[in-house]
């Protein structure tokens, strides 16, 4: 049996960021990772290209992971537009002044450079290779079982453990699921002809496809299709996949070739009906899992870590319990408001634009037409992605 203050489950990017955020603060904290160490110190490239909005930049500066960050590595994303197949109409998202809409910077190296960061500041003891087995609390106090049979005390205990979240199952918390019956596909494509910094996501006929532009001419390539087609595209040539996908993009930014490793993830999209519970709070993608159209997921779970943070914090400051209930519930109804309109509207957005039915075709061309004549809605979009700190 171990004793900590808080323990967290999960060193993914918000496990690591919500230990880091509580550095300073007195308190102990245990994070536990069922992945070796090795791959936490070292992670491989998993195909996510995270577009970071300012106020993510902001906190990764903050907790000094942003510099750790090769510049190189990062891609400044300039304007954004959406296309519907053929339609002339675009909808375009572009930066006042020259500041990019947002920062694309490779998953593994966020990961790492958070991990290097909690490190150096030896925020938190890592348990590392072993899983958490059982969740249990109660209003003393709530323990941790690891697969190896290891307990772990803790007056918090914090879930940061993906969006099939198995602590929120134990803790009995329900959560909103939409599967979309579709997969996805990133990889690195390189191009003939320039991006010039712009995203282009394109609802075609029976595929979405979205174009994340990478340093020099080589953009990561994101194909929702379904998750048959998605199996049939991991397993052919690169030459083949080179053809498909050039085909697929109508050769607009010129002949298409692989240039790294293929990667499918399923789309299914949650949404925790709570928050919080007795001596216990999820984070990350175990809180609000994001359909990845408008890139928030993890920018969504820096920010809440950061609102939980900030909740353990005033309670320390006040004398009072870390898992004070009003201050969880303060964080649960922040982090709420926060995150379920996009949400929501996200889902909206992808049911629509992803179905092919007459219906579904005519209207998402109307939305189009709407969003290019209103140039009001187009900026209070851009000036959202770039705000750098939003409202708590
Ligand atoms: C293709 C794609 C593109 C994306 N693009 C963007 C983007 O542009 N912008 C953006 O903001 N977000 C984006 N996202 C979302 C972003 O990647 C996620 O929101 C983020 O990774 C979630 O972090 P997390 O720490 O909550 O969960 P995860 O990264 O899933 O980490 C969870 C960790 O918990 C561990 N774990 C799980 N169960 C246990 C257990 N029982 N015991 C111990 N450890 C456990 C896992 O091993 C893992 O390390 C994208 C996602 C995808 C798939």
């Amino acid at each position: 049996m171990q004793d900590c203050d808080i323990a967290v489950i999960g060193a993914g990017p918000a496990g690591l960021s919500f230990a880091r955020l509580l550095a300073g603060s007195g308190l102990s904290v245990v994070l536990v990772e069922r992945a070796p160490e090795a791959a936490l110190a070292e992670p491989a490239f998993d195909g996510r290209e995270i577009a970071l909005t300012h106020h993510s930049q902001e906190i990764l500066d903050e907790i000094g992971a942003w510099d750790r960050i090769p510049k190189e590595q990062m891609a400044p994303l300039k304007r954004a537009r959406v296309q519907d197949g053929a339609s002339p109409f675009v909808l375009d998202f572009a930066p006042p002044g020259e500041t990019p809409l947002g920062m694309l910077v490779p998953n593994h190296l966020i990961r790492k450079a958070l991990f290097d960061s909690v490190q150096a500041e030896g925020c938190a003891t890592l348990i590392a290779g072993v899983a958490v087995t059982a969740v249990r609390t109660a209003p003393r106090g709530g323990t941790l079982t690891l697969a190896d049979g290891r307990e772990i005390r803790a007056r918090l205990i914090v879930a940061a453990d993906t969006r099939m979240s198995e602590a929120r199952r134990q803790m009995g918390i329900a959560a909103r699921m939409r599967d979309f019956g579709k997969s996805m596909l990133v990889a690195r494509v390189a191009h003939e002809k320039p991006h010039d910094g712009i995203a282009t996501e394109w609802f075609g006929r029976g595929q979405t496809v979205a174009m994340l532009p990478l340093r020099g001419d080589v953009s990561s390539i994101v194909l929702t299709l379904s998750a048959r087609e998605i199996a049939d595209l991991m397993e052919v040539t690169p030459e083949a996949f080179g053809a498909d996908v050039t085909r697929r993009t109508d050769a607009r930014w010129g002949a298409l070739t692989l240039a790294g490793t293929r990667h499918a993830y399923p789309l299914v999209t949650t949404y925790a009906m709570r928050f919080v519970g007795t001596r216990f709070a999820l984070i990350g993608d175990a809180a609000v899992g994001m359909h990845p159209v408008t890139a928030h997921g993890f920018n969504f779970g820096l920010a809440g870590a950061q609102r939980l943070a900030e909740q353990v914090r005033a309670a320390l400051a006040r004398r009072r319990d870390i898992a004070d209930p009003g201050g969880l519930l303060r964080y649960e109804m922040a982090h709420r408001r926060a995150t379920f309109p996009l949400y929501a509207a996200t889902n909206t957005i992808a049911s629509l634009y992803t179905d092919d039915r007459a219906p579904a075709r005519a209207l998402r061309g109307a939305v189009l037409r709407l969003g290019a004549a209103l140039s009001p809605v187009r900026r209070l979009v851009t000036a959202q992605l770039m705000e750098a700190t939003p409202a708590r």
